[in-house]
Parts: C-alpha cells; structure tokens; sequence
C-alpha cells in the first residue's frame, strides 16, 4: 500500500487537468488494458484496476481536492465503504464506470447541453450500492439436482425509519443551490482549442440536485444501515466450481435512496467420498474380487443420484470401463446429460495364508491363467463402447 503511485502520472495527466481531460485520459489507459483485450494478464489487470482507482478519486471534485491535499493518505476511510481493503475490483469498475466504454456517452455529456445520461449512477437520487461476494458449496448431488439455499447475508439494509431516504421527513429535501437542483455545474475554461466548457457533478449534492435539511436520527441521513438479509438462491442444475451467479439487487443498499448492489455467488464444489467429476461425466473407481471377475457378479455402485445396480460379466478384465449412460451431471444451459464411468481394478491380495498358497500354486501353473490379452483383450476405446442403460 505503501508503494502507491500517483493518480496523475497513472492517468499521465497534468495537476491542473480539466475533468474531461482526466475522462479522455482513464478511458485512453482503461481501453489500453482492458480484460477483453488482455485476456489472462495479470499485469494488465492490475493497471485496469489501478487506472480505475485515478479515475475514482480524480473524477469527484471533492476526492480530488482531498487528494490535492493529502495525498494517498487523505483517501483512507473516505471510500464510500464500497471498495475497502484492497482497492477495487473489476465488477465496481463495470458497474461504476463501465458507461465510460461505451461510444456515445464519452463527448456528448461533455460538450452541448449537458443532457441526461442513459444509465450513469451519478445522476438521480442517491448512490448505488455495491457488489457483494458470497461463495457457496454444494454437494454433486445438490449440483445433479439444482438447489435452493437460504443464506443468511450480512449487508447494508435501508434505513426501515426512513424508507432508505435519509431525511427525517418528506418536507426534509431542498433543491440544491450550487446547482439549481439539476445534479450538475458547468465550467467555462479557456484552453489551446478555445473557450471550452465542462459540465461537473455537483460537489455539493453530488449529483442528486437536492440536499437533506433534516437528516434521519436512525442512519445519520445515509439512509441504510448495517444489518443482515435472508436471501433464497436458487441454483440451477449442473452448475460447476468457479461459476459465478448474479443476483440483481441483492447487494449492499445504496444511499438515499440509490439503486442496490448485486450480490455475486460463487460456487463451489464438495469432494465426494467416492466419486470424480470429469465435466459432465462422472468417474468411479470399482473394486471387485479375483473370483468375482472370473465367475461375474452383480452389485451396487453409487451414483450422484443414489444408487445403481449393475452386472458384472464373468471374465470381467481389470482396467475396463463399463458406462452408466445418462447416469453423470447436467448441463448447466443445455438438455445434455453426461455418464457414469466405471473403472474395473480387480483386486489383488497381498498377503495370502498357507491353505491359499496352495491353491495359487495350481493356478499358476495351469496354461488357462497365463495373461492371453491378443485373445480377450480390447483396445481402450472399444472398452469404452460397452454400455450398461
Ligand atoms: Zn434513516
Ligand atoms: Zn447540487
């Protein structure tokens, strides 16, 4: 934390930049290395989150002139509770600041009439709340099934005294008189190109175009407060380890009164005991017995979705795989169903009494129990083919 560089030289913009300079500037680094344009570079993704940060602070004019001031140290605690700890990360960056990327926004709200912008969560009551992160584990047979858990979530809530408003009452709101209440103020710079003007959010309201005159006693006008959420998640079949669901609206609230975060999950998955994942398949290792590979057998292996009986031919040899078709997980955004493959080991003792010894003696001379594998050996593939459905 300590090796902080400075918000300008990561921009590469002057001290005295204007806002739409610094706009120009992010976007310019944040196309540069972009994770779809960088896809596994951690390096990169490191200076998108870095220029993100710049962006953040430099971008309000009050954090900026915090940051004027005080440098990296004047930021602490002053970050909206959002991205705490380790700087940002990428889903504040899109939800905060993913309008940036998009074509028609960069100049049309610098320049003309400052016109409504489509989507951005600077205008308009409040502030959005951000992302949280919960991760949950699933059994493979919840995974087989799809699952619907009860999670209990520990979040910002609104405010339940003020409706999520902040204000004590309804008479509590004044429009904002740096602004006139429109959430903006414009700037006329003289630069090399000629008169220019800037249109700013309003470092007083922040955006809103209303400030409270009367602050709700319950959250101190923030209009949330820390609190916790039952959330039901329902999670379709066939989900996998490292998948990430969204659900919107179910993140930390915002303030006054501002849209809510999402809450991300991220799935995990339970070992089981006894099988193996393999995508959509499912491996088991089964081990029988040297007679029960000679005679055949029937018996139960389990399976993600209980059990099942299967029969094992007589002469049975270890290493074939017999397939439990339909019997593996599905697919999580198809109708695909993958199988059960079952891998014989015939088992071999490894210590054998007197009275066995014996017996094996016989065995290893008779000419029937030399290994013949031209005769009744397949090749892998064709083990692969033999079916049980
Ligand atoms: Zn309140
Ligand atoms: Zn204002």
């Amino acid at each position: 934390m300590s090796t902080k560089r400075d918000y300008y030289e990561i921009l590469a913009v002057a001290k005295s930049a204007s806002q739409d300079e610094i706009k120009k500037a992010y976007r310019k680094v944040a196309m540069q290395f972009h994770p779809d344009r960088n896809p596994n570079n951690k390096e990169a993704e490191e200076k998108f989150k870095e220029a993100a940060e710049a962006y953040e602070v430099l971008s309000d004019p009050d954090k900026r002139a915090q940051y004027d001031r005080f440098g990296h140290a004047g930021m602490n605690g002053n970050r909206g509770g959002g991205y705490g700890g380790g700087g940002m990360n990428m889903d504040d960056i899109f939800s905060n600041f993913g309008d940036i990327f998009g074509n028609d926004d960069i100049f049309g709200s610098f320049f003309g009439g400052g016109g409504a912008r489509g989507g951005g969560n600077r205008r308009g009551r409040g502030t959005r709340g951000s992302n949280l992160r919960v991760k949950i584990r699933l059994t493979y047979e919840e995974i087989a099934k799809g699952a619907n858990k009860k999670i209990k979530v520990k979040k910002y809530v609104p405010c339940q005294h003020c409706g999520g408003l902040g204000a004590k009452d309804k008479n509590a709101f004044q429009s904002c008189n740096t602004c006139g209440g429109s959430g903006q103020v414009r700037k006329v710079t003289q630069t090399f190109l000629g008169q220019m003007q800037t249109v700013t959010t309003c470092p007083t309201c922040h955006g809103e175009g209303q400030i409270i005159t009367s602050k709700c006693g319950h959250c101190k006008g923030e209009g949330r407060m820390y609190g916790e959420e039952m959330v039901s998640i329902d999670i379709p079949a066939g989900v996998q380890e490292g998948m990430q669901l969204s659900m919107s609206g179910k993140g930390n609230a915002g303030e006054r009164g501002g849209a809510p975060g999402d809450l991300l999950i991220l799935i995990e998955e339970e070992p089981h005991q006894e099988l193996q994942r393999d995508g959509l398949n499912v491996a088991y290792d089964l081990h029988i017995s040297f007679p029960d590979a000679v005679y055949g057998t029937s018996l139960e292996v389990p399976t993600i979705d209980g059990k099942a009986k299967i029969k094992i031919p007589a002469g049975t040899q270890s290493g074939k795989i017999f397939r439990l078709k339909g019997k593996g997980f599905p697919s999580v955004n198809s109708y695909e169903k993958g199988d059960q493959l079952i891998h014989v080991n015939v088992w071999t003792p490894q210590h054998v009494s007197a009275e066995e010894k014996e017996m094996l003696d016989k065995l290893q001379s008779s000419d029937n129990f030399k290994p013949n594998p031209e005769k009744s050996e397949k090749g892998f593939f064709e083990k692969v083919r033999d079916i049980f459905s």
